[in-house]
């Protein structure tokens, strides 16, 4: 039985070069006005809904609810804009072509990233990563703020694309960061940790994934680390 591979996109595929995170800076900005503070915060592993939330956390909940639609038109529309420097600069990390080609034989394949649905879609075809991954049985980040409930809506999702049901052991999540790992413990599916993010090895190594590679550079490694 094919299992259903759900990758993490930032840190983990690819990298904009900080294009995304400009954006979203920008994005912020034109959403709140010159008035309103945006704090620092890291990115990582976060959702973007989330990111939203910890970038103004002088907004309560019920007015970021409301004007999340709001700042994702924003922030995809100065994506778009940013499509030909995405092209340009962004990175697809060493081996990750040759391991999405390689698990097509044994897995489906799917994004499951803090990114809102059509960011995700965007830095995928900006790096010809877009045709290795059903962005329909993916996992986003409007669809929740938090990660940890974003891998049972990938596996809804992906049971009505292909019609059939996946166990938790059946999930296998990739991700750059300890909250990749978090959300796959968490949904009892298998967890890959890859050191290509802002995290080390031994960083990684304390969050307890199934298996933890420096890159995915080496296929038969990463195809032993997925498939266990
Ligand atoms: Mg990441």
């Amino acid at each position: 039985m094919k299992r259903l591979v759900l990758w993490d996109v930032d840190g983990t595929l690819l990298s904009t070069d900080g294009i995304a995170a400009n954006a979203m800076r920008t994005a912020l900005r034109q959403l709140v006005g010159p008035e309103v503070r945006i704090e620092r915060t890291s990115y990582a592993g976060k959702t973007d809904w989330q990111i939203v939330r910890d970038s103004l956390p002088s907004l309560d909940e019920a007015t970021i609810q409301a004007r999340l639609r709001e700042f994702i038109d924003l922030y995809v529309s100065e994506l778009s804009a940013q499509r030909e420097a995405l092209i340009a600069r962004s990175t697809v990390f060493a081996g990750v072509m040759a391991a999405l080609s390689a698990l097509t034989d044994y897995a489906y394949q799917a994004p499951l990233t803090g990114n809102v649905a059509a960011a995700a879609r965007i830095k995928l075809e900006c790096t010809g990563l877009l045709p290795w991954l059903d962005i329909e049985a993916g996992a986003y980040g409007d669809d929740h703020f938090d990660r940890l409930a974003l891998p049972p809506i990938a596996a809804r999702r992906a049971e009505s694309r292909y019609r059939r049901a996946f166990t938790p052991a059946e999930v296998v999540i990739i991700g750059d960061t300890p909250r990749d790992i978090a959300c796959g413990k968490a949904f009892g599916a298998r967890t890959v940790a890859v050191a290509t993010g802002p995290f080390s090895m031994a960083e990684l190594a304390d969050h307890r994934p199934d298996a933890l590679l420096p890159d995915l550079s080496n296929t038969d490694a990463v195809l032993a680390a997925v498939l266990g």
